[in-house]
């Protein structure tokens, strides 16, 4: 009697055994499938048909229904979700179900409107390529097999231009392109450049704010294989691609290619993982790769391609000066020079862009005549005020309440928002610049879409003088009349605890920087600093990546951080930090612990932000500096940890490579 071997969404690390039909062979692998499972029923997918499993046969029920209403999912599919359990530790029922639409996961037959061939129209004519792009572009051979890719180029210099021709290529020789992106909606250009250039060509976006019927014709659509081209966010790595022949990876540095809950895993990790089991190549792009990346091109694992120019001649990368602000006293975080700087913009008809990572109004209120300041109830976070409408809003639960009209404790009348947010930048600059047009671009006046495509139709129309925003702005957008960015408030991230911050600061930097002189107009960056001394500052200046890569790595060898060794966290959140931390201490003196030289564990320790929700967090780092000693000290761990008694409200989890501590 044959049995199927079922993957279910559950959290649990294992298969499960059903009685198959006496006539069941291996063509139902890959097939959605009916069971029974406690009182109800599941639909789970077949993993597997065995003669045997981890149960004597007898105490097996029989599978339901096997459903035919779509093909099979694929071996390459499967495998990939094999590997993405076994490195992230994550059940490979849950990896197998995520990455399937919601609409397959209920028992419902799948849509059956398909995704409609675009309209004819011609094709927009490619502009010719650069030498270096051309270079680019011939490095990269799709019949070859497998290779990988770093395309580091500077913003503006043709990047997209090159997976466009590479995207071609694939098309031509019959294959399908898959193009991973950070967040599609903060480029809805990108999409329409790719439609506008394969007009012929079926292109579906897969990201999660499609709505459900959209996301499931789409996901159909590249698994039936009459999609050619997919333009997707993390989750539409694990998308089944019969034809698949190319995978870009653009703004790979990108830290939201990173799940950070549920199934944890790096969707660019494992777009070379899967060019590789598909045996196509990958291109992972970016100005400013990830230092991971960077490492992997500099020890040849992948091959460095350069864009060292703006691809449009006349658009020359801008100068990037320091403003010192030690000796300068500054009006409402403002030093005069930039203040000056916008006027003259205002005055020659040109666009600025003030950038700062803080939204909200201020992000703190507090009381100067006792100690209260706007602390949340449920976070270790303070509560940012939002003046427009009067709300205190915590930015990582989501909590919020009304401004009170008095310190709660003392009931003074007089309490202050202290530091800045875009809110207030925006207010004074409209009080400074009475005449000014200005926007504020972030996820407060930005919250859908529309209201985003709304806004750039705003500002490419010359709609505003004044940009206010954070990095909501800095990706990717070419403003023709943007000549001046100001930066406020980068030195924060300076001196930030974490070892990662200089890595994202700098990039981010320079992708902001990115946006001035794109077009005709010659742009100018001007960054505020209380430390110009900085070597952060000194390479970004001279829009020097490399060294500042060299540096950083430098630096991390030495301090045996990543990408020099290899890291897992173990998290625990309980309603009592003791809980927590006597979890973590128990799984260090697990066995297998002492069985691995190689890997050595941390103390426990609370997290960063020790509180969010009302839980309390505490945390505990494994590292090696072998990859695949971590790999296999990392299941022995895990199994041994779910037999340790918990009690009832502690969660755990597992993460591997993590970026956030
Ligand atoms: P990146 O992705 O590297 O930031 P883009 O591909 O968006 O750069 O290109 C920047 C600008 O240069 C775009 O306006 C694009 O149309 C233009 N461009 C790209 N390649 C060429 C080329 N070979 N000749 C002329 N203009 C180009
Ligand atoms: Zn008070
Ligand atoms: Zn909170």
């Amino acid at each position: 009697m044959p049995i199927f071997r079922v993957a279910l969404d559950l959290p649990l690390h294992r298969l499960f055994d059903y009685l198959a039909p006496e006539t069941a062979g291996r063509e139902a692998i890959g097939r959605r499938v009916r069971v029974p499972f406690g009182r109800g029923e599941r639909l789970g997918v077949i993993v597997d048909v065995a003669a045997s499993g981890d149960w004597p046969i007898e105490q097996l029920k029989p599978a339901g229904e096997v459903l035919h209403d779509l093909p099979p999912l694929p071996p390459d599919f499967f495998a990939l979700c094999q590997f993405a359990s076994t490195y992230y530790q994550a059940p490979l029922g849950e990896v197998v179900l995520q990455a399937l639409p919601a609409g397959l996961k209920r028992r419902d037959a799948p849509q059956r409107r398909s995704v409609r061939p675009p309209p004819p129209a011609a094709p927009v004519l490619p502009p010719e390529l650069t030498a270096e792009q051309a270079a680019a572009v011939a490095a990269v051979d799709p019949a070859a097999g497998f290779s990988a890719h770093l395309l580091h180029g500077v913003t503006g210099s043709g990047k997209t231009e090159v997976y466009l021709r590479l995207v071609e290529r694939a098309l031509a020789a019959g294959r399908q392109a898959l193009l991973l992106v950070p967040e599609i909606n903060l480029t809805p250009q990108l999409e329409e450049r790719v439609r506008a250039r394969f007009p012929q060509n079926t292109v579906v976006a897969l990201h999660s704010e499609l709505a459900e019927a959209a996301r499931e014709r789409n996901w159909l659509a590249a698994f039936a294989g009459s999609a050619d081209i997919v333009l997707g966010t993390r989750l539409a790595i694990f998308t089944p691609l019969p034809r698949l022949g190319l995978i870009v990876v653009d703004e790979e540095h990108d830290a939201s290619f990173k799940q950070q809950d549920g199934m944890r895993y790096s969707a660019r990790d494992l777009a070379v993982v899967r060019a590789h089991q598909a045996g196509v190549p990958v291109v992972l792009g970016s100005a400013t790769p990830a230092l991971e990346t960077w490492a992997n091109a500099a020890a040849g694992r992948y091959q460095r391609l350069t864009l060292r120019e703006r691809a449009n001649r006349q658009a020359k990368l801008p100068p990037l000066c320091l403003i010192d602000t030690r000796r300068l006293s500054l009006r409402e975080g403002f030093a005069a020079p930039l203040l000056a700087a916008v006027g003259e913009r205002l005055a020659r008809g040109e666009q600025s862009l003030i950038f700062l990572n803080r939204r909200g109004y201020a992000p703190v209120l507090a009381c100067p005549a006792c100690a209260w300041v706007s602390h949340c109830r449920r976070c270790a976070a303070n509560l940012v005020l939002h003046r427009a409408d009067r709300r205190l809003r915590c930015h990582h639960c989501g909590f919020e309440q009304r401004v009170p009209p008095a310190c709660p404790t003392c009931g003074n009348q007089d309490i202050h928002p202290y530091g800045r947010g875009t809110q207030r930048l925006e207010e004074w600059l409209q009080g400074e610049f009475p005449a000014a047009r200005i926007l504020r671009v972030d996820r407060d006046s930005v919250k859908s879409r529309k209201q985003w495509e709304a806004m750039l139709e705003r500002i490419h129309g010359g709609e505003a003088d004044i940009l206010v925003g954070t990095q909501m702005l800095a990706k990717g957008h070419d403003f023709s009349k943007l000549t001046l960015v100001g930066v406020l408030g980068a030195d924060a991230a300076l001196h930030a605890a974490d070892w990662r911050a200089p890595e994202r600061l700098f990039a981010q930097l320079m992708q902001v920087a990115g946006r001035a002189g794109r077009a005709e107009l010659a742009g100018e960056v001007l960054i505020q600093t209380q430390f110009p001394e900085h070597p952060l500052f000194a390479a970004l200046v001279v829009h020097d990546y490399a060294g500042f890569a060299a540096s950083q790595l430098a630096e991390r060898e030495q301090a045996g951080f990543p990408p020099y060794a290899f890291q897992a966290v173990l998290r625990a959140e309980a309603p009592q930090m003791a809980d927590a931390i006597a979890f973590l201490k128990a799984a260090v003196a697990l066995p297998p612990v002492a069985a691995h030289g190689e890997v050595v564990l941390y103390d426990p320790v609370p997290m960063r932000m020790a509180r969010l929700a009302s839980l309390e967090r505490g945390q505990l780092l494994a590292e090696s500096p072998s990859r695949p000693a971590l790999q296999a000290f990392l299941p022995r761990w895990r199994e041994a940890i779910e037999g340790l008694k918990t009690p009832s409200r502690l969660r755990w989890h597992l993460e591997v490579d993590p970026l956030e501590f």
